[in-house]
This record gives C-alpha cells, sequence and structure tokens, in this order.
C-alpha cells in the first residue's frame, strides 16, 4: 500500500539534496494465491525497484508491504529472514545471482538447510527432489553454474527459489535473455509450479506478449507510477489507456501472417529525476491536452479496472487514431 521509493541524488562537501529520482510512487496492488500480477512498462520505469522494495531488497521512502496479514518491511532482522522464506526472487540473468564455485547441490542445499527444511541426514533427498521438480536430471547436482545453458540455469534459479516453499515469487524478467523456444519451456515450469504451489508471481516484464500469456491481471507502469491495471483479457482488448494502447500496438504480433506493424510509443521515456508536469506521459501522448500539463490524474476505477487519464471514456471505442504533435 502506498510503497514509494525515491532516490536522492546528493552533491558537494555536504552532501546536499540536489535532485530527487521519483522511482516508484504510491503503488497499491494484491497479489492472490495462484495468480499472477504483471508490473508492465518499457526499461527504465522503475519495474525492477517495485520488485526490490516490495521484498524490502532496497528500503522504501513510504508504504507498507503486507503477506498473510503480516507487515513485512518493518520486521527486524530475525523475522524478516523468517519472511524472506516466503517471498523469493527470480533475476533475469541467474548467472549474476549464482555463486560460481558452488555446485547446484550446495547452492540448493544452503537455503533448505539455512531455513530448518532440510537436516544434513536428508538434504541430498531434498535437493534432488527440487532439481526433479525444475526439469533438471540427478547429476547436475554436482555441476556448476558455468556448465550449464541460460535455460537450465534459469531452472537453477528457480529451484533455488523453490526451495524455501516461497508464498510469493517476484519474477524480474524471468525469460527476457532466453531464446524464444527455451521461453516457452520455462513459462511452462513456472505455471506448473504455481499450479502445484499456488505461490503468487509478481511477474516484472517489458514484454508484452509473455504478459498476455501468463498474467491474471497487469499493472502498468510509466515513470514510477501505475497508469492502468486491469484483468489481462480485459486490457489487451480494451487499453484505457494511451499509454497501454501504444505499447499494445507497438508489440510484436504473435501471429506471423498478420502484418507486422511496427509502431514503438512515440518519444523517448523522460527523466525520472525531473518528471514532466501534470500527466507524467502528456509529452509522449497523442490525446494529450491542454489540461494533462497542468493537472496529475489519479488512478481512479473504470470497468472492473484502474486508469490514471482524465480521458479514458473517450478512448474505451477502439482507441485514438493518428497521433498529433503536442506542441
Ligand atoms: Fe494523455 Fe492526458 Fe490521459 Fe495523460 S491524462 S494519458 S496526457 S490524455
Ligand atoms: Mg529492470
Amino acid at each position: 500500500r502506498g510503497l514509494t521509493k525515491h532516490f536522492y541524488m546528493r552533491r558537494g562537501i555536504l552532501r546536499r539534496i540536489a535532485g530527487t529520482v521519483q522511482a516508484a510512487n504510491d503503488i497499491n496492488f494484491d497479489v492472490n494465491e495462484g495468480e499472477t500480477l504483471a508490473i508492465v512498462g518499457e526499461s527504465g520505469c522503475g519495474k525492477s525497484t517495485i520488485g526490490r522494495t516490495l521484498l524490502g531488497l532496497t528500503p522504501a521512502t513510504a508504504g507498507t508491504v503486507s503477506l498473510d496479514g503480516e507487515q513485512v518491511l518493518t520486521l527486524d532482522k530475525t523475522a524478516m529472514r523468517s519472511m524472506r522464506r516466503k517471498m523469493q526472487i527470480i533475476f533475469q540473468d541467474p548467472y549474476g545471482s549464482l555463486n560460481p564455485r558452488m555446485t547446484v547441490a550446495e547452492t540448493l542445499a544452503e537455503p533448505l538447510l539455512l531455513h530448518d527444511l532440510a537436516t544434513p541426514a536428508d538434504v541430498s533427498q531434498k535437493v534432488a527432489e527440487l532439481l526433479d521438480i525444475c526439469g533438471l536430471q540427478p547429476w547436475h547436482a554436482g555441476r556448476y553454474p558455468h556448465e550449464f545453458s541460460g535455460g537450465q540455469r534459469q531452472r537453477v534459479g528457480i529451484a533455488r527459489a523453490l526451495a524455501t516453499r516461497p508464498r510469493v515469487i517476484v519474477c524480474d524478467e524471468p525469460v527476457s535473455a532466453l531464446d524464444v523456444s527455451v521461453q516457452a519451456q520455462i513459462i511452462n515450469l513456472l505455471e506448473d509450479l504455481q499450479r502445484q504451489f499456488g505461490i503468487g508471481y509478481v511477474f516484472i516484464s517489458h514484454d508484452l506478449a509473455v504478459v498476455r500469456h501468463v498474467a491474471t491481471r497487469v499493472a502498468v507502469v510509466y515513470l514510477g507510477r501505475i497508469v492502468e491495471e486491469a484483468p489481462t483479457a480485459a486490457l489487451y482488448a480494451q487499453p484505457r489507456h494511451p499509454y497501454t494502447l501504444s505499447l499494445i500496438k507497438a508489440a510484436p504480433r504473435p501471429d506471423p501472417s498478420v502484418e507486422q506493424i511496427s509502431a514503438p510509443v512515440q518519444g523517448d521515456l523522460p527523466s525520472a529525476l525531473n518528471p514532466p508536469s501534470g500527466c507524467a506521459f502528456h509529452p509522449r501522448c497523442p490525446m494529450a491536452q491542454d489540461r494533462c500539463r497542468k493537472e496529475r490524474p489519479e488512478l481512479r476505477p473504470l470497468d472492473g479496472g484502474k486508469v490514471a487519464c482524465h480521458f479514458a471514456e473517450q478512448i474505451q471505442e477502439g482507441g485514438f487514431g493518428e497521433p498529433t504533435p503536442v506542441p
């Protein structure tokens, strides 16, 4: 609730605050058991910051996170450690997060022993079970991260996250570094595990085709704020925010027989250090009006979703036409 993360840029010997990067602002969402909430947006829009702040990996400037009714961010170190068991993270590049000098067996045994989920007597058995669940072979246990392909390495990353039997896993671009064919295998694995264990995913991605496939609900983030949230089918069928509409138009078509329309979102993502006035999307928005430059639209309920646009009702019928330049 109200999750906010600001980074302060300091300058000079007095370390005066010279600027504030509002990486995440007043972020609100729920993730239910067995459900996937996707957070989408361009790179640099604050998605990863939201994921890390959510887990307490980076301290929040404001806001709260609760899991099964328990406050997460205010826990002391000991309580945080046992809470960490229930909230795990998977990264885009598991290579960076796996210790290159530890075998897979050691990597997986560590969390099991740390959280008393295995004893020295049965840890090998528990490791073997994890490998099996994640589609790896028993002989992979003795291998090192560099001996694996990208897809297998991501399976190891997933197995490690799964070791502590988490309630929630933040998946930060988990398939973005993989070949398309391997992407599908990893997505299928994540979905299997979700069905089996009722895990809730916060699925961070810039890839709208992947998100459409995996998400129950989608939150679209622009410059650190949620600008639209809706059930997945509704969001793709009828985006309510001009930014969402631009993203969907810019996304590659899943059907290659359909002519590819390459229409990236016009303009660059502005700096989060000096976000535009009013609606932060206004310099790129084909529908921008005078009001948009002055007044920031609140995220408000609309047709079972939420949207932050003054003129959301006007794009209900099939979207807007050709972009008009904004003076
Ligand atoms: Fe575009 Fe205005 Fe809506 Fe912002 S509030 S998305 S600038 S129409
Ligand atoms: Mg990121």
